[in-house]
């Protein structure tokens, strides 16, 4: 990721958001945004500084934390906080006001390489997102040089997978449920066709 914030040591911070809590309305509004980011995402990373403080993490980046602690079962609530913090920082940047539309030239030829058309590739994504039996992530990842649909449940994270994220929708209810309880599907289509930010994928790819 080309910004550092989110590499920066011991106390994990909480990047701010890098819009105002209603610019992705009427998508996603600001009340959601004030528990998503203002409970959830700082709860996570209030959590983690707490688990790491005076241990062997404590100077590690996030990074480096998750892919250290990944399925080690003694080390299961500090993978899931720090994974969890990483995932909701890379979240946010995954979308902006009036994001959507046509992903920019580089990213599209990748895209129609790897899955024939882009709306093949939104269907995909789509299809991923709604497929994930519970808490979980849909991502648009760079594996080798293909661009690939995965999803992960609750924390985990395709760091550990060697993979290459390049977008992510987070699909736990506490993303959607107070603008749209139980149908994730709207949620998600709507976050696809209208905030997704492909600038930011393409900006992964380097
Ligand atoms: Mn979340």
């Amino acid at each position: 990721m080309s910004d550092d914030t989110i590499k920066s040591l011991s106390p994990i911070v909480l990047p701010p958001l890098p819009y105002a809590d209603n610019a992705l309305e009427p998508v996603i509004s600001a009340n959601t945004i004030s528990f998503h980011y203002g409970k959830h995402h700082k709860g996570y990373v209030d959590n983690l500084n707490k688990l790491i403080a005076e241990t062997e993490f404590a100077d590690m980046t996030l990074e480096k934390i998750i892919t250290e602690t990944a399925g080690k079962a003694d080390k299961t609530a500090i993978f899931n906080n720090a994974a969890q913090a990483w995932n909701h920082t890379f979240y946010w940047r995954s979308l902006k006001s009036k994001g959507g539309g046509e992903p920019p030239a580089v990213l599209k030829k990748k895209i129609e390489t790897s899955f024939g058309s882009v709306d093949a590739c939104k269907k995909e994504w789509s299809a991923a997102a709604m497929g994930q039996f519970g808490s979980g992530w849909a991502w648009l990842v760079l594996d080798g040089g293909n661009i690939k649909v995965v999803k992960t449940a609750n924390a985990d994270s395709p760091l550990t997978r060697g993979l290459k994220p390049l977008l992510t929708i987070d699909v736990w209810e506490h993303a959607y449920y107070l603008d749209y309880q139980n149908r994730r599907a709207d949620y998600v289509n709507a976050v696809i066709d209208k905030l997704i930010n492909w600038s930011f994928a393409e900006d992964n790819l380097k």
